[in-house]
């Protein structure tokens, strides 16, 4: 039972990664921007931003969810998947990379180095088009996300 509902879980993070990758690249760059602009404007960032309002709602999907899955096991575990996501992605992207809390530490850890990279390479763009490395979990070598900036020309 127990690794049956581990199962859930890494099943969950795996799908979470892809369903944000989208996500952010579809909705967020898309007609979502009007919340997600202000995450890409350059300079000292306020305390909250509009985009935190994505971090609002799907807070409020997943209590919903867990809501849900008190009567329907396997969901309950699934809400799970999606917290800890939640909590990975909470840490690594407000925390470490955009360094939210008083706190600094830089990560030696290759993995870690190698998503700071992408997501600040990310944020290179500050437009809603053109943009790259929209994942969170999985980053593609620096080399390959450069190139792609490259192709996608001049910024604006
Ligand atoms: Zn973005
Ligand atoms: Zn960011």
């Amino acid at each position: 039972m127990i690794l049956y509902r581990l199962l859930i879980v890494v099943a969950t993070l795996l799908v979470m990664e892809v369903a944000v990758t989208l996500f952010h690249r579809h909705v967020m760059h898309g007609f979502g921007w009007g919340w997600h602009a202000s995450h890409h404007h350059s300079g000292k960032k306020p305390v909250w931003e509009k985009n935190d309002l994505y971090a609002v709602v799907f807070t409020g999907a997943t209590i919903l969810l867990f809501a849900l899955g008190d009567k329907h096991a396997p969901l309950w575990w699934v809400a799970f998947g999606i917290t800890l996501y939640g909590l990975l992605y909470g840490i690594l992207h407000d925390v470490i990379i955009h360094r939210r809390l008083p706190f600094k530490w830089k990560p030696r850890n290759a993995y870690l180095q190698r998503l700071m990279t992408a997501h600040y390479l990310h944020h290179a763009v500050k437009t809603r088009e053109n943009g790259v490395s929209f994942g969170f979990l999985y980053a593609p070598p620096p080399d390959k996300i450069r190139a792609q900036l490259r192709r996608n020309g001049p910024r604006r």
